[in-house]
């Protein structure tokens, strides 16, 4: 091994202690809490429902340990024994070295890898999430699901790489700038596209029917000045009885989407709130904020790719031959082990505009009350892990914790 493949090894080892450290730590501050619900939260969950949400909680941290080791593994094995570096070599001359014929194999390989993690997403879905009662998919569905999303990587990724490929040789030095460029303008595309040709392959998307709801939710986005081009209900309950909301589109075509399993959960004045959330993170310009620190990252990305293909010791380093597709490859696979240090950061972002976008909700609405039972419910639904210990939420969690963000709103009430 190089010295370089240690220092990777070294990262890749570090990340994976680390997380099973974290989940160790998350683990036993939830059994410690598991024995009675915790003072804060009588009101809110009753004893039957709290121990089931400290089960589905740890039953998933042994499934992430198991599902983790797994990937781990396979990612050594497969790096520095150069097995990927063979297997990569072996279809490429297959395929092809042009730049489609590398696209090709990239998207081959990428596949490989994700089939031998297949077990793993069929074992959540239908044992661990079915288990607490949180699956509805079909058997049918789900492999049907897994059809689509090849048969959607191919026909956008391979265009995608393919092009990216041909400019590295066909734009000089600055090459990560031109590539930089073409993945904003495709991330752009993709996102006014995706609401109209992607998503509808795997949920149905209805206008929220005529009646008090519908008039409600109206009104609250004229009062708050929200254009956009309708509320739309989704059958999220085809596969899972977990609850969502969310939106799509840009500009004046943005729609908000809301899991019909969220309709059936809350009642008419939570949905208000929920629904002011959401206006609260488009008023507040969230959404191009967060659109824009994704092209700062993927441009520093690419500068540091730029570097990683000039030096042949990178590729050489996990038996590569230096072609610049084996470097995308190898960048693909070992960035995490870098930028995961970084997820704190980007959680502590998130959870400032989670508070904001509360803050916004409890004005419009002229009260935090129905946002308030709103999370209530969603967590109780959910069975969210309502004692989460801080250093995993700071790297595992996007949103604060349900007592954080009531002691917030409470907080908004009593000063605003
Ligand atoms: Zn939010």
């Amino acid at each position: 091994m190089t010295p370089f493949a240690i220092i990777v090894l070294g990262l890749i080892l570090l990340r994976y202690f680390f997380e099973l450290w974290l989940d160790s730590l998350n683990s036993d501050y939830v059994r410690r809490h598991a024995d009675e619900v915790p003072e804060a939260f009588r009101e809110i969950m009753d004893e039957a429902t709290y121990r089931k949400s400290v089960r589905y909680t740890l039953a998933k941290a042994r499934f992430g340990t198991l599902s983790d080791t797994y990937s781990t593994v396979l990612l050594c094995a497969l790096l520095f024994t150069g097995w990927l570096a063979t297997i990569f070599e072996q279809v490429a001359a297959w395929t092809g070295e042009s730049a489609w014929g590398f696209a090709i194999a990239l998207w081959i390989v990428i596949l490989l890898m994700s089939t031998l993690s297949l077990p793993f997403s069929w074992w959540s879905q239908f044992r661990l999430e079915a288990r607490f009662g949180f699956n509805n998919s079909t058997q049918h569905t789900w492999w049907a699901d897994q059809a689509k999303g090849v048969a959607l990587s191919f026909a956008l990724g391979v265009p995608l790489l393919s092009l990216l490929l041909w400019l590295v040789n066909a734009s000089g030095s600055h090459w990560w700038l031109w590539a930089w460029g073409t993945v904003v303008v495709f991330q752009l595309l993709m996102s006014v596209l995706a609401p109209i040709f992607i998503l509808p392959l795997f949920n149905k998307f209805s206008p929220l029917p005529d009646g008090a709801l519908r008039d409600r939710l109206d009104d609250l986005a004229k009062r708050t000045g929200f254009v956009n081009a309708g509320i739309q209900l989704m059958d999220g309950s085809k596969r899972s009885k977990h609850s969502n909301a969310f939106f799509t589109g840009l500009g004046k075509g943005r729609k908000i989407a809301l899991f019909d399993t969220l309709v059936e959960q809350l009642d008419e004045a939570e949905l208000e709130a929920v629904l002011a959330h959401e206006i609260g993170h488009y008023k507040l310009r969230h959404v191009p904020k967060r659109i824009a620190w994704s092209f700062v990252t993927t441009l520093i990305g690419f500068w540091v790719l730029s570097i990683l293909a000039g030096q042949s010791w990178f590729a050489k380093s996990f038996g590569f031959e230096p072609v610049i597709a084996g470097v995308f490859l190898l960048f693909g696979l070992l960035a995490g082990a870098v930028t995961f240090w970084l997820s704190p950061l980007s959680n502590f972002c998130s959870r400032k505009f989670e508070y904001e976008a509360d803050a916004f909700a409890s004005e419009a609405i002229g009260s935090g009350g129905p946002l308030i039972t709103a999370l209530r419910k969603l967590n109780r639904e959910n069975l969210s892990n309502l004692t989460p210990h801080p250093w995993y939420s700071g790297f595992h969690y996007g949103h604060p914790a349900l007592l954080e963000r009531e002691a917030a709103l409470q907080y908004n009430h009593l000063s605003g």
